[in-house]
């Protein structure tokens, strides 16, 4: 009890039975003291107010209060026994309990009296039920010395989030326990930032969630506990970035930018006031003592690839070396091609044709020959390959690099510590390279702030001039089949013009199901028929509504060589060209550069989620033609799955799509489990709702982490980011 903060981190066996602080942890994860006060009830009842039972759902576990207004006892007919039902009323609706054998319970359950009743809510002939619940009665009358007396002291009274085997009253119960610590516990938030923010402080807030006399206590204690949630995340955050700023790389400052110079001149285009200004932000970065760490978003075909482009040929005219980690082997490769053809030249430095002041481009996957593969790790020790192109293993595998000045990592936004920890060993003795993470899904701004709190992050919001926008619309296959007749008819118009034309489906259908990707956010429904697979539509496409078309397969379960065949075929140079309608997974989703793709279909689109939609979508309408996208469903008009689908049709801005799509999931997987440890220590805070709170607390541990680096001075702070941290890890290793 050591005013340190020490009691939080208490095991709960020390000051409530060994039975409950069992049943605590088993069901409810409970552990320590920390644990249990911060386990904050679900919502309140008012002494006086019933539940209104006709809100309940079958199958839910709920806490409800009512009043018992009959109750008999009868035998069973089948076996020897009693059973004894009891009619609970919120004065409208009434629902049964039923207990068989408990006969003495007549005693308690009599006409008149409140209580709370506990159980999952089945439904018997018609009626409500709760069967077997557990119930706790309020007291009644004068003089009645109660275990209920005690635990529901209060007119408000809290109902906690409960399991089959604690109820809410044993929370309560426990919570009653340990109330007396909390004044004792160590406030995180230290006094001045709780002043200025006109925040109650620790004690009094556990007090008003717990124990509240009134809904405005609720409301006090509900602020300040939401503040303390964003604050501690953002000092571990905060921490984090000064971790950054504290480690050393090696400064890039080209004396001259011959490679820079050149490539912008090469370039067919004009750079828009967005790429330059993002490409000014990342030279301050890259001629900084420290690393970069900055993420780059930017819808599909912003122009992210021409900007890390520039990054990479700056480090190389410093006399540096860059990779660019791709997520799989064909958008590797398809960088690779692309990147050439951007440099022309300036990428056949000591080769016919090549130029003086040019590099040279490697490329590293495992499908290579080693003979290949031998000559392109030799060009990467030497340093004549100025850029290195991967996928992730890259880090992993034995490369070795002549002077890694800059790491670029394409449509990965999870890459975290770890990842960043390990590039330390790819470059010089002490230093760490740059690192700039480029991705297409669009994060919102509160999200960033919780999840990349630590990260820098550009914004490229206009998309080049020149592109047309891709037109979006929902079909509804069982409704409108004219609709969808219609749909493949234009698909065949497109090909018959020389376009070419995307089908994506959910699975592969070779058996080996299911694909990654399809599925995440869309398949509520366990039990819904299976989606449309690949296999089985490419030969219903070819053999009815595409005849005369050439139809090709992609999916992620096909060798490496015979993608990139099919890409060649699909993609190519326009002799090569030999399909007209590709029919994938959601292996294009990222990074395929088309320009004559001008239609893509989606069959049952509601199996995928808004972002991976949009992603998809992104595929066409890359060159100067207009795209079209269907969106093919069976759902409902008014279900979840549709909205998603209309919210994708409404709007081809990115940002404005991934605020939607924080609105319809809420919170949920938001910060997904993969930011381990968050989603727990997340209680009240809604990153969807609560962008303020989430700003302000930001500032607040600027000045904080600024002040006192370690938290020496705030012990009760630095136990609560610890505990954060704890938490981070344990699930990190639970996953490994
Ligand atoms: P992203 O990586 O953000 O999806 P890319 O960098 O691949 O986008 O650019 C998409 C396409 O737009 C490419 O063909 C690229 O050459 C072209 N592009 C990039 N910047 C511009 C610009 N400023 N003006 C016109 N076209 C551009
Ligand atoms: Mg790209």
């Amino acid at each position: 009890m050591t005013p340190d903060g020490d009691i939080r981190a208490t095991r709960l066996s020390r000051v409530l039975g060994a039975k409950t602080a069992e049943a605590l942890e088993k069901s409810l994860g409970l552990r320590t003291v920390d644990d249990l006060v911060r386990h904050y009830p679900r919502r309140y009842a008012e002494r006086g107010e019933l539940t209104d039972l006709a809100s309940l759902v079958e199958g839910e576990q709920v806490t409800v209060m009512a009043e018992v207004t009959s109750v008999t006892v009868r035998p069973m007919r089948q076996r020897r026994g009693t059973i004894l039902e009891a009619v609970i009323s919120d004065g409208r609706e009434s629902m049964s309990l039923t207990f068989f054998n408990q006969k003495w319970r007549e005693r308690d359950l009599r006409p008149g009296r409140r209580g709370l009743f506990a159980g999952v809510v089945g439904r018997y002939r018609g009626t409500l039920q709760l069967a077997h619940p557990d119930f706790s009665l309020l007291p009644d009358g004068v003089g009645e010395e109660s275990l209920a007396a005690l635990e529901f002291a209060g007119a408000l009274i809290p109902i906690y989030p409960a399991a089959k085997s604690v109820t809410s009253w044993q929370v309560n119960a426990a919570i009653e326990v340990v109330r007396s610590y909390f004044d004792e516990l160590a406030d995180p938030i230290p006094d001045d930032v709780r002043r200025e923010h006109g925040l109650i402080d620790l004690g009094d807030a556990l007090t008003g969630i717990h124990r509240p006399t009134a809904r405005a206590d609720i409301e006090a204690a509900v602020t300040r506990l939401r503040f303390e949630e964003a604050f501690v995340l953002q000092v571990l955050l905060a921490q984090r970035r000064a971790a950054t700023r504290a480690l050393s790389a090696t400064r890039r400052i080209p004396a001259t930018s011959p490679l820079v110079d050149a490539f912008d001149a090469r370039l067919p285009f004009a750079l828009t006031a967005g790429q330059l200004a993002v490409s000014e932000q990342i030279a301050a970065d890259l001629a900084d003592e420290h690393p970069m760490h900055r993420l780059l978003q930017g819808d599909v075909g912003s122009g992210k690839t021409v900007v890390a482009l520039r990054a990479m040929l700056r480090v190389v005219d410093a006399g540096g070396q860059a990779a660019l980690l791709a997520p799989t082997e064909v958008l590797a490769a398809q960088h690779h091609r692309s990147i050439s053809a951007l440099l022309g030249p300036l990428a056949e430095r000591g080769r016919l044709g090549g130029s003086d002041i040019g590099t040279r481009v490697a490329l590293l996957t495992g499908s290579q020959r080693v003979s290949e593969k031998r000559s392109q790790l030799l060009d990467v020790l030497s340093g004549d390959a100025g850029i290195v192109i991967g996928t992730h293993a890259l880090l992993q595998e034995h490369v070795d690099f002549n002077d890694l000045a800059l790491v670029v990592v394409d449509e990965q936004h999870r890459f975290g510590v770890e990842q960043r920890a390990a590039l330390a060993a790819k470059s010089r003795e002490g230093t760490r390279p740059h690192v700039l993470v480029m991705t297409a899904t669009p994060i919102p701004r509160t999200v960033a702030m919780t999840t990349f709190g630590d990260v820098d992050v550009s914004t490229l919001s206009e998309v080049p001039a020149g592109r047309s926008p891709v037109a979006t619309h929902v079909i509804v296959g069982a409704e409108q089949p004219g609709h969808l007749a219609r749909a493949w008819q234009r698909a065949m118009e497109e090909v018959q013009a020389g376009h070419r034309v995307f089908v994506v489906c959910p699975r592969i259908g070779d058996g080996s199901d299911e694909e990654a990707g399809a599925g995440g956010a869309g398949q509520e429904d366990g039990a819904a028929p299976r989606a449309a697979a690949v296999l089985d539509v490419a030969r219903q496409l070819s053999e009815g509504p595409l005849v005369g078309a050439r139809v090709g397969v992609l999916h992620g379960r096909m060798p490496p060589e015979e993608k990139e065949d099919v890409m060649r075929r699909f993609a190519g140079p326009r002799d090569e060209r030999a399909i007209d309608v590709l029919v994938a997974t959601t292996v294009i989703e990222v990074g395929v550069d088309v320009p004559e793709a001008t239609m893509m279909v989606i069959v049952d689109a509601d199996r995928f989620g808004m972002s991976q939609l949009h992603q998809l979508r992104g595929r066409v309408g890359r060159g100067t033609l207009p795209g079209l996208c269907l969106l093919i469903t069976d759902t409902d008009a008014g279900s979840p799955s549709r909205a998603r689908l209309d919210a994708v049709a409404s709007t081809t801005d990115g940002f404005v799509l991934s605020e939607l799509d924080l609105d319809l999931r809420r919170e949920g997987d938001v910060l997904g489990t993969s930011q381990s440890g968050m989603r727990r220590t997340l209680r009240l805070l809604e990153v969807a709702r609560h962008g303020d709170v989430i700003v302000a607390a930001r500032e607040a541990a600027s000045v904080i982490v600024d002040r006192d680096p370690t938290l020496a001075t705030m012990p009760g702070l630095a136990h609560a980011v610890d505990a954060l941290v704890r938490d981070d890890s344990a699930e990190y290793i639970e996953k490994a």
